[in-house]
């Protein structure tokens, strides 16, 4: 196996046994990168000098007996998260050049340990975007198929991973952005509860449901990440109290599991045969599988078919307010054209934006404006109640929900972008969940007859993250 393969778990202990330093396990991943990222287009900037100087501080950590589990370990991070001076464009020209004076708190943790920051990954400009298409550098290009999406937002950094361009990688997720891409890849990918992970530093979407998360080869990888990444934060009112339990031990217990399926799920228009299948074939393994307590039960969430237009409101919405801060006035790339205050901000913003960023701006301003702020945004966020009692009937039955995470595996780069609806029609299955804050994981479940990854969605209660990641390491291999 070569070291860019490794695990977090394996990575860690072959540092510790000195098999290898971080240093050799920098290069490797860097050596990878140079060696595929014409071809996938998984990073836009890397940081080789910085990578391998915080390579030899962490062998020095380490031969000083201060390594810690993330010490040494080469990682990414998707461009729309803020790394302290080192270039953040969200994927999007208007912040071309734009270097963050500040860094957001899961990136700081990570890096506190000794984590090796090699470069941010390519994904939707602002995380719009379920395909890695609306970057303004370029899509990127799935390592099971060139041809093919990597999936999105986050397409980079689960790209990243599954071609072993990196231990793991950091993403964001506001409705499917980490699980969707993950299940394209084959990868595992959690998006915690809204709440659980800071998200300042986030270049916000659609501040209600905006969530920051890892992306990994393992589910143990994920809940080592998770016990970093978690906790309450002052600089984001919204992140809970709660403690962070320790969900490294709480892995592989064979406890008893009551599992729902919903029916509107495995029943949706549009829904490939063979993903369902493969997807099926996994859930009947897990049935079949006498080590395990699992029962399984048909459950109905009736107001499923909502998730798609409350998501498009509330998200277009939040997104028009938030990203009005981007202008080309004190940070960003600014016209050259702009000769008056207007065309500062016209200009800068029509050429720095792509199409999507520009659409989400133009329908949430509307969506948002007297007169119609009642029959939309309003109506949305009522029926995100409805959604959300949806699912609290469903936990009342059930401890977590399986689905699949897509209806379709990855499909062929340019087939979709000029089909809006299409387009946001492959979140169905990732919206309801985001919309009501719960946390949800993709794992790999098996290949197509294209040889495509598909993936298995898991969904918890709100702040359910224990629960879920022991029921996801116990089948993850079954
Ligand atoms: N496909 C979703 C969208 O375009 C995903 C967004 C996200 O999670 N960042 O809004």
């Amino acid at each position: 196996m070569k070291l860019n393969e490794l695990t977090i778990r394996q990575a860690y202990e072959g540092l510790k046994n000195k098999e290898f330093s971080s240093v050799d396990l920098t290069k490797a991943c860097l050596e990878r990168i140079k060696e595929r990222n014409k071809d996938i287009n998984a990073f836009i900037s890397v940081f080789e000098d910085s990578a391998l100087l915080e390579a030899a501080k962490a062998d020095k950590m380490i031969a000083d007996g201060q390594q810690q589990i993330l010490t040494g370990i080469p990682f990414a991070v998707k461009d729309a998260i803020d790394t302290l001076d080192l270039r953040s464009t969200g994927s999007a020209k208007i912040l071309d050049n734009y270097i963050p004076p500040f860094e957001a708190t899961v990136i700081s943790k990570i890096r506190a340990q000794g984590a090796v920051l090699l470069g941010k990954n390519n994904c939707d400009a602002f995380g719009h975007g379920a395909s890695n298409e609306n970057s303004m550098y370029g899509p990127v290009a799935n390592p099971h198929d060139l041809t093919k999406v990597a999936g999105g937002s986050s397409g980079g950094s689960a790209a990243a991973v599954a071609d072993h361009q990196c231990i793991f990688s950091i993403a964001e997720d506001t409705g499917g952005s980490i699980r969707q891409p993950a299940s394209f890849c084959g990868i595992v990918g959690l998006r915690p509860s809204y709440g659980r992970n800071s998200r300042y530093g986030i270049m916000p979407m659609a501040s209600s449901l905006d969530t920051v998360g890892p992306m990994g080869k393992t589910v143990e990888d994920i809940a080592i990440l998770m016990e970093v990444m978690a906790g309450q934060d002052t600089k984001d009112a919204t992140s809970v109290v709660d403690e962070v339990p320790k969900y490294t031990e709480n892995l592989n217990n064979k406890n008893k599991f009551v599992i729902g399926l919903p029916k509107e799920y495995f029943e949706a228009e549009g829904m490939e045969a063979e993903t369902r299948k493969i997807v099926e074939d996994k859930i009947k393994k897990i049935q079949e599988d006498k080590n395990l307590q699992v029962e399984f039960k048909e459950v109905s969430l009736p107001y499923t078919k909502y998730g798609i237009p409350v998501y498009y409101i509330i998200v277009p919405s939040e997104d028009s307010s938030n990203l009005g801060r981007i202008d080309g006035v004190r940070y960003g790339v600014r016209s050259e054209e702009a000769k008056d205050l207007y065309n500062i901000y016209a200009k800068s913003r029509g050429e720095g934006f792509p199409e999507e960023v520009k659409r989400r701006i133009m329908v949430g301003t509307y969506s948002l404006s007297s007169g119609y702020y009642d029959a939309y945004y309003s109506k949305a966020q009522k029926v995100r109640t409805l959604i959300i009692e949806d699912f609290n009937q469903a936990f009342a039955q059930v401890d977590l929900l399986i689905t699949p995470t897509s209806p379709f595996t990855a499909f062929e780069i340019g087939s979709k972008k000029d089909d809006v609806m299409a387009m946001y029609l492959a979140d169905v299955f990732v919206s309801p969940s985001s919309v009501a804050g719960l946390p949800g994981i993709s794992i790999y479940v098996g290949k197509d007859s294209k040889n495509l990854p598909v993936g298995m969605q898991i969904i918890a209660p709100r702040l359910g993250e224990e629960k879920l990641l022991n029921f996801a390491s116990l089948v993850e291999n079954v």
